[in-house]
């Protein structure tokens, strides 16, 4: 098994048997973590990108069964931020420091796509980069999102099992995904996708798969965390992911794509209360700090126990920062692009 991993290291690649046996091996963790920490050192280096996450609506049209956005969940109160909210916001992140601001919501029409062109072109003004994490659109739609001056654009696969994607996710399509997915990197955009560990009926098989379509794709970003059931779901009454796994198949990602952006995911330090310092320590570089005013974070409950959602802008800042500090690692000043080195 060390063996296993210390090919990863040297050459980042591994077969879909190698990937199936490393994913299954309980025994080397430890060996993984300090691995995918050297080769994020040696690739990306000590600095951190900070990302301020708006959570702008929470309004969605589809049902994926896992996610507590979803239409058919009517007891969630829906809002939608308006334009000049949204600038606030972004322009509060920007006096903090941020040099991205990540625009995320659930998937709908409630705003034009010359709307959101709109908003993209008044942040740009504040000399940042942006990541849009707002769904499927079409080819059209895209290319007028890139051209109003987004950068980067956050799309998870969620999982490449077409058996478990279509189960998951009715009437939507896992190959309509991928073609997105693989538009947005062709018009330029930075891209970055990722899956959910956890979710039932998932093999160890299809995660394998998973990492091999990220590779395949040549994500710039690759984001990844444990399915947390809500109650509110269909799904409420399963299991969920698990910390150890998530962030061992995080781990594996950093081996395999060594000089990608990969965040310490939010739901991560939901099931461990140091579980982004844990995640920044095992391969990743990034951190996504919620920018939303307190009045709209628990209405975007995509699962529950979502931290920091009685916290207030400055103080998600100040607290990232200093856990950031306290393992030797500092805050990049950067846009924090992915380096192709
Ligand atoms: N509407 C956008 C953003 C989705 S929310 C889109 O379609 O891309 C961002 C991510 O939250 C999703 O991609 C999904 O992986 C994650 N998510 C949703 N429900 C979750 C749950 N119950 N547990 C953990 N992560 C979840």
């Amino acid at each position: 098994m060390k063996n296993l991993i210390d090919k990863a290291f040297y050459t980042h690649n591994l077969s879909y048997e190698e990937l199936i046996y490393l994913i299954k091996d309980e025994q080397f963790n430890e060996y993984l973590y300090s691995k995918a920490d050297e080769t994020r050192k040696i690739f990306v280096g000590d600095e951190i990108h900070l990302r301020g996450l708006i959570e702008f609506s929470n309004i969605c049209k589809n049902n994926c069964q896992y996610c507590g956005l979803q239409k058919n969940n009517h007891k969630i109160d829906r809002y939608k931020m308006s334009i000049d909210e949204i600038y606030q916001t972004a322009k509060q992140a920007v006096i903090m420091g941020y040099k991205t601001i990540v625009l995320q919501s659930g998937e709908s029409e409630v705003y034009s796509v010359d709307e959101l062109c709109k908003i993209i072109r008044k942040i740009k003004l504040l000399n940042v980069a942006i990541t849009l994490s707002i769904g499927e659109k079409n080819s059209d739609e895209y290319k007028e999102l890139k051209e109003a001056g987004a950068d980067r654009f956050l799309l998870r696969i969620e999982t490449t099992s077409p058996k478990l994607y279509k189960a998951l996710h009715p009437s939507m399509s896992l190959s309509k995904r991928m073609a997105c997915l693989h538009y947005l990197k062709k018009i330029g955009f930075e891209t970055g996708t990722g899956n959910l560990i956890g979710l039932p009926n998932q093999t160890d098989e299809s995660i394998a798969n998973d990492i091999l379509f990220f590779k395949e794709l040549d994500a710039d970003m690759v984001g990844l965390g444990p399915f947390i059931p809500h109650n509110d779901t269909p799904l409420g009454n399963y299991k969920g992911g698990t910390f150890e796994k998530a962030l061992k198949v995080m781990a594996i990602t950093r081996l395999l794509m060594p000089n990608i952006n990969i965040p310490a995911t939010t739901a991560m330090e939901t099931l461990n209360p140091n579980g982004r310092i844990i995640a920044l320590q095992s391969g990743a570089n990034v951190v996504m700090p919620n920018v939303n005013e307190t009045k709209y974070r628990s209405k975007y409950e995509i699962y529950p126990n979502k931290i920091c959602i009685n916290d207030n802008p400055d103080k998600c800042r100040n607290c990232i920062e200093a856990k950031i500090k306290s393992i030797g690692r500092t805050i990049s000043q950067t846009k924090g692009f992915r380096l192709h080195k």
